[in-house]
């Protein structure tokens, strides 16, 4: 990259964080002001459907500074798919991704990069436990990542934060994986390439709620453990031979009973009804399991796209590198084959 100044890319999902935006957007720029020497900056909010003034705080932003370009989705598509569609509009070199609710430190942003120049084509970032957090978000979070341990393939750092910056390299091979159920912290440690790490304090919000409730983590959870592990699948194996072993031993149970002096139709009837809920249970839950499998095969199939934009600045916005994603009102993210037939 000799003589050329690299472009940095930092992308913002926001939702509902009109109150946020604004001093956000400062404190970034403070920082940025520390490396615009050494690269030039483009910053890409991406607006998640919000019914607040998000959008009209954004515009105002892309009024008032050339470096800022928005993306405003149809609706609120989630963390997740308005990350994706920030990484695909990127065009930097390398790209930074952050919250924009000031809970991960724009200062980290130079270690970010100093870690970049060393050669490392993602830097993670990795919250250090926040004792400020309630105790049920620590204990589910903690719980999660254990079990993502245990099931997976992958290895998922303990609390990785979506607050990461990866080379174009990295980007590129990111926007390869295409599937609708997005973790994008799995995914990135599957990439591969060089990876290293950087501890941070994560900051308590400067305005706002959050917006991730108690259904969204949970579906981000199921997301990632379904998507990396195929393990639960084989749960209803291991029910399956537990329930034969059981059963056998009903039945010696129930013959030997037949011998003795002390015949009871109450056990039997009790050991009966058992059974067959025990039994009832484990088909339920192994059906259960693969329903939450095929319901996500079935999504993947319909191939619709991650996302769709009803806005966006500037507006000549430039068609995506990897899925040809379009900028006019009302175009859409994945699947690049289906948008390239219809183009
Ligand atoms: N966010 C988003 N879409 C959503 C939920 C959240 O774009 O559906 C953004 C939000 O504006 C913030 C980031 O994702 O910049 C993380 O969300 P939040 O701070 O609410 O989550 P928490 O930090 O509490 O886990
Ligand atoms: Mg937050």
């Amino acid at each position: 990259m000799v003589g050329k100044i690299p472009l940095l890319s930092i992308v913002c999902p926001a939702y509902q964080e009109e109150e946020v935006l604004p001093e956000f957007h400062l404190e970034l720029s403070v920082i940025l002001a520390g490396v615009e020497e050494a690269y030039n900056v483009e910053i890409i909010y991406v607006d998640d459907g919000s019914s607040d003034r998000t959008l009209r705080v954004l515009r105002d932003l892309a009024r008032n500074d050339r470096r800022v370009r928005y993306l405003s989705l149809s609706r609120n598509f989630g963390h997740q798919a308005a990350l994706t569609a920030g990484l695909e509009h990127a065009r930097g070199d390398l790209v930074i991704s952050m919250d924009s609710d000031l809970q991960h430190p724009p200062s980290l942003v130079r270690e970010l990069l100093r870690k970049w120049r060393e050669g490392f084509d993602i830097v993670l970032t990795i919250r250090e436990e926040d004792q400020r957090l309630g105790v049920f978000k620590r204990l589910t979070s903690r719980s999660f990542y254990r079990a993502m341990r245990y099931l997976s393939d992958t290895d998922v750092r303990l609390a990785a934060a979506d607050y990461r910056l990866m080379s174009r390299k990295a980007v590129d091979a990111l926007l390869q994986l295409r599937e609708t159920h997005r973790f994008l912290r799995g995914m990135v440690q599957w990439l591969g390439f060089s990876v290293t790490e950087i501890p941070f304090q994560p900051a308590p919000r400067k305005a706002g709620a959050s917006k991730y409730t108690l259904r969204k983590m949970f579906s981000l959870a199921l997301d990632g453990l379904l998507s990396f592990s195929k393990l639960p699948l084989r749960l209803s194996l291991l029910l399956g031979l537990i329930a034969i072993v059981f059963s056998l031993a009903f039945a010696g149970g129930a013959f030997i009973s037949l011998f003795s002096a002390q015949r009871s139709g109450a056990i039997g009837m009790m050991l009966l009804f058992s059974s067959i809920q025990f039994m009832g249970g484990c088909i339920l839950l192994s059906l259960g399991i693969v329903g939450e499998y095929v319901g996500r095969i079935y999504q993947q199939v319909k191939g619709r796209p991650l996302y769709l934009l009803k806005e966006c600045w500037p507006q000549t916005e430039s068609v995506s590198r990897v899925s040809s994603a379009r900028n006019q009102s009302g175009s859409a993210g994945w699947p690049a084959e289906q948008d390239q037939s219809a183009a």
